[in-house]
């Protein structure tokens, strides 16, 4: 009987995602409902229970070994619990327990979704074969997750590389994590339009005020959208340097909805490094966006089920 197989979980405030994944990478069964996030927690978890469902209806279920989640965090992987943000029925809710159960007593493996986006970026996307790398998701938060020495690097509970709620402005605007300047509060999708909006842009016609919006904006020139970026570059680039100076990564990957505004962000980006990222040893840091698509947390998930969460990531097969 062939045992290649893990299932993987992909858990998210808008929807919860599964799939059968091979030692490859490849997705060979999908399914998906939407996150009821503000329900009770045990309403959340019977929507995980239909995607494991589904997954377990699959002739291909019995060669599954292992399951992998990245769910939005935080996450406490040593006590097998999820307290997301956006989904207030889960405070330290038993999602290991209850998945186990669920998908047949098969071992989980959790992890918090920045780590599960790295694990996938380092087996498959733009972080392979760098042994040393930070990668980050740019969009409506700002999370990250590290490979060091050739491993994933999720720390004891999951949530290590956690950029977003790094302070580079002391004296900054209060984040809603409880700290004040945190990359996130300057850098994520909302605040580059809030940003952009204070300072006088307007949206088109089609009222449009999203980062995207202002994204097209600075394209076309516009002063005030292009500051804007720059100053998340900024607060992105002092973040990034801060990390390759404590733990020596020689790549950063860019992913995420922001992510996606390309040269808009990551030009001035590059720029700033050289401000912050200044010592010997950090200089030759690049910068490339995420390869890996909307199936990077899947597959960053498996990727977690079949090599172990302490076992290097390369061990997937690859
Ligand atoms: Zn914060």
């Amino acid at each position: 009987m062939h045992t290649d197989l893990v299932a993987a979980l992909d858990i998210g405030g808008t929807k919860i995602a599964g799939a059968l994944v091979d030692g490859r990478g490849s997705i060979l069964v999908r399914a998906q409902r939407a996150t009821p996030a503000q329900e009770d927690g045990d309403t959340v978890m019977r929507a995980v229970e239909e995607v494991l469902g589904d997954l377990a209806g699959s002739p291909l279920w019995g060669r599954a070994t292992a399951l992998g989640i990245g769910s939005a965090g935080p996450v406490d992987a040593s006590a097998g619990t999820v307290s997301p943000v956006n989904v207030p029925g889960w405070r330290d809710y038993p999602l290991v327990e209850r998945a186990r159960a669920a998908a047949g007593g098969l071992p989980v493996e959790l992890i918090g979704d920045g780590v599960a986006i790295t694990a996938a970026e380092h087996w498959q996307g733009a972080a392979r074969g760098h042994d040393n790398a930070l990668c980050m998701v740019v969009s409506t938060g700002v999370g990250g997750g590290l490979v060091l020495d050739g491993r994933l690097h999720p720390g004891p509970t999951g949530n290590a590389g956690h950029i977003g709620h790094i302070s580079v402005d002391l004296d900054g605007d209060p984040c809603p994590c409880g700290s004040r300047g945190c990359v996130e509060r300057i850098a994520s999708g909302p605040n580059i339009a809030r940003r952009a909006l204070e300072n006088g842009w307007r949206p088109g016609p089609d009222g449009d005020a999203s980062a995207a919006a202002v994204a097209a904006a600075a394209r076309v020139g516009d002063p005030v959208a292009l500051a804007s970026f720059e100053r998340a570059a900024r607060a992105l680039a002092a973040g990034i340097a801060a990390t390759a100076t404590l733990v020596e990564i020689d790549i950063a990957v860019i992913g995420g909805g922001v992510g996606k505004a390309g040269d808009v962000l990551l030009e001035p980006l590059r720029k700033a490094l050289g401000d912050y990222a200044t010592l010997s040893f950090v200089r030759r840091l690049t910068v490339a966006p995420a390869q890996m698509g909307t199936d990077a947390g899947l597959v960053g998930a498996a990727a977690a089920a079949l090599a172990g969460r302490t076992a290097p990531t390369t061990a997937a097969g690859v």
